[in-house]
């Protein structure tokens, strides 16, 4: 007679985070390649995902580069894409773009070719001065942004009528040689002078996964990133199912710490574990003890305790973060011991 866990194998009820989806829809960084290298195990793991017929969409906030130019570095690091298959926060502003300024209109631009690029292609015509009356500024960012533009783009914004949207606002942009300043940054300069905010276009607002669900007929997607508050947010945030992995920003101390609207439907320590099963934490009545696949954790009071811890990292961190999510405490009120995280 077969074990429980032969019987479970058996009906299939552990599914693997890819059994269902016909769209990955990946983000870049952190996720595909680090810098100039590729993430090990990810190329392999999406070109058996689309082997087994799962479509394979990037979802970038990165506003400097064009469709085509992502689609040729991920093409030379082993993944299989062209320029249809990655979305960009350029093309998530214009599709914004659309409904709020008529088709034609002047728009100032602060950024490099990946903006400029996408407002030619949609019709509007495209200028560095607030002298030409734009109807609109759209800010993205460029390495070679500098200070005349944020200041063109604050002239123009002192008319309220002028819309204002920006590709998105991480704070920062990681670089060969370390952690750089992002647009947020570029674009919180601006509203210093402007007092108003932007409408905003990429992770984790609706428009960039709207896009990027309608483009590829998506109708049970799985989002990848690696960070909570962009890649995960957003895909919590249009009721998307998402896969946080370890291999770039957030690692366990972050996920521990989730905050409700950043909590991933998966925890991968790399993107083979897309096809592997995923274990289903059993948690006692109480919700005091949680299992995963023979690493268990309990709550003792305010202190988290490592009763096994299991055969997988990833599945401690799997059961502490299940443990410590349905407490519905801050993470600062508990005592977390530091090897599930260190
Ligand atoms: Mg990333």
């Amino acid at each position: 007679m077969p074990s429980e866990r032969g019987l479970r194998g058996l009906f299939g009820k552990q599914r693997a985070p890819l059994d269902g989806v016909d769209v990955v829809l990946a983000d870049l960084d952190g996720v595909l390649y680090a810098g100039s290298a590729p993430i090990p195990h990810a190329a392999d793991a999406l070109n058996a995902a689309q082997d087994a017929g799962i479509r394979l969409g990037c979802l970038t906030n990165n506003a400097s580069r064009t469709p085509e130019s992502v689609a040729e570095q991920l093409t030379e690091l082993g993944f299989r894409v062209r320029g249809d298959d990655i979305v960009t926060s350029p093309q998530a502003a214009v599709r914004i773009l659309h409904d709020l300024v008529p088709g034609g209109s002047t728009v100032l631009v602060v950024g490099g070719d990946g903006l400029v690029t996408e407002l030619g292609k949609a019709g509007y015509t495209v200028t560095r001065s607030a002298e030409d009356s734009p109807a609109a500024v759209v800010q993205g960012f460029a390495q070679d942004v500098v200070w005349t533009q944020l200041a063109e783009a604050s002239f123009a914004l002192a008319d309220a009528d002028v819309v204002w949207v920006a590709t998105n606002t991480d704070w920062t942009i990681p670089q060969a040689r370390g952690i750089a300043p992002g647009n947020g940054t570029l674009v919180s300069a601006v509203h210093t002078a402007v007092g108003r905010l932007p409408v905003v276009a990429g992770k984790p607002e609706r428009p960039m996964y709207d896009l990027a669900v309608e483009r590829f007929g998506a109708k049970s997607p799985l989002a990848v990133g690696d960070r909570l508050d962009t890649d995960i947010a957003g895909a919590v945030r249009v009721g998307m199912a998402s896969a946080l992995v370890l291999t770039g920003i957030d690692r366990a101390k972050q996920v521990l710490a989730a905050k409700k609207e950043e909590r991933p439907t998966y925890v991968l320590s790399d993107l083979r574990e897309l096809s592997e099963p995923y274990p289903t934490p059993s948690i006692s009545r109480s919700g005091s003890a949680v299992e995963v696949r023979g690493a268990a954790v309990r709550l003792d009071g305010d202190a988290v305790r490592i009763v096994k811890r299991g055969e997988k990292e990833i599945d401690l961190l799997r059961a502490a973060s299940t443990l410590i999510w349905n407490t519905g405490r801050p993470i600062f009120t508990l005592d977390v011991p530091e090897e599930l995280y260190a």
